[in-house]
């Protein structure tokens, strides 16, 4: 198996820092941001007990274009050029869309797919030179099927799939795949968030009866950042325990 360079966003999160494990197991050379100090040397805590040395943690805001252009560039400063990257980061900002602020709205937007944009457009155009790559994009199964309260949500993962068609079409003969993976409900800080009587509603609804587990995620993206998926673009991976099914 070749080893590449791979950026992972929101490696500090639950989804995030399972593909950052995944990665740096099977030996690449992977980095991931953060935002907070505290949670960037709990990260590297537990990295090193984990005996994984090989992930490079940098500050980087990615819904900030600048920071997301120093970001990439202190990566590759370190690692050498991005062969794989995962546009991984998000956050939830919920509310019915009447009482919805602007505030919520453009934070989602900017934090889930203004990223796509600032992390994706500086790495690019060295991805073509070299006529290899792969890139993720995590979108959710709320941007297939929409969800009550997160207009913002729904609006900036669906288009995270323009994104990733576009992109696959433009980039396919310079060597460079572009995927969706669109996961369902995964037991991670975002959905501990959310209050236990809406979560015995939603488990309800999953016909393989339980939320995911970041590590299921995290196998998924493994694949489609390998060699082995080397036919694979412009698709949606949906993984959801059978929530939707969809084509
Ligand atoms: P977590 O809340 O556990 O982690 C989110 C990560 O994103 C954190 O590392 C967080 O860093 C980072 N992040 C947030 N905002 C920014 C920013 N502006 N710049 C840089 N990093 C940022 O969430 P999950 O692991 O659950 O989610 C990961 C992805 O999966 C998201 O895109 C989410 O929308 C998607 N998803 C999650 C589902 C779920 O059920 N959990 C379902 C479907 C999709 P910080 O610690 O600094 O906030």
């Amino acid at each position: 198996m070749s080893q590449h360079t791979a950026l992972v966003t929101g490696g500090t999160g639950g989804i995030g820092g399972a593909i950052v494990r995944d990665l740096a197991r099977k030996g690449h050379r992977v980095a991931t941001n953060y935002r907070d100090p505290d949670k960037a040397d709990a990260l590297r805590t537990a990295l090193a007990a984990e005996g994984l040395d090989n992930v490079l943690l940098v500050p980087g805001d990615v819904s900030d274009h600048d920071s997301s252009a120093a970001m990439v560039a202190e990566v590759e400063a370190a690692l050498g050029p991005i062969d794989i990257l995962v546009n991984n980061a998000g956050i939830t900002r919920d509310a019915t869309f009447h009482k919805m602020s602007y505030q919520q709205w453009s934070e989602v937007i900017g934090t889930n797919l203004h990223a796509c944009f600032n992390v994706t457009r500086p790495v690019i155009e060295r991805m073509r030179e070299r006529r290899w790559g792969r890139i993720v994009q995590i979108s959710s199964v709320n941007g297939q099927k929409g969800q009550y309260g997160q207009a913002n949500y729904a609006a900036a993962k669906a288009g995270i799939h323009g994104f990733t068609i576009s992109l696959a079409l433009e980039n396919a003969k310079y060597g460079i795949t572009v995927n969706t993976v669109s996961p369902g409900y995964v037991d991670t800080d975002m959905i501990k968030a959310v209050r236990e009587d809406v979560r015995e509603k939603i488990v309800a609804q999953i016909p393989l009866g339980r939320f995911g587990r970041p590590e299921e995620i995290a196998q998924a993206v493994a694949f489609l950042v390998s060699d082995d998926s080397s036919w694979i673009t412009g698709s949606n991976l949906a993984i959801n325990g059978g929530q939707y099914m969809g084509w």
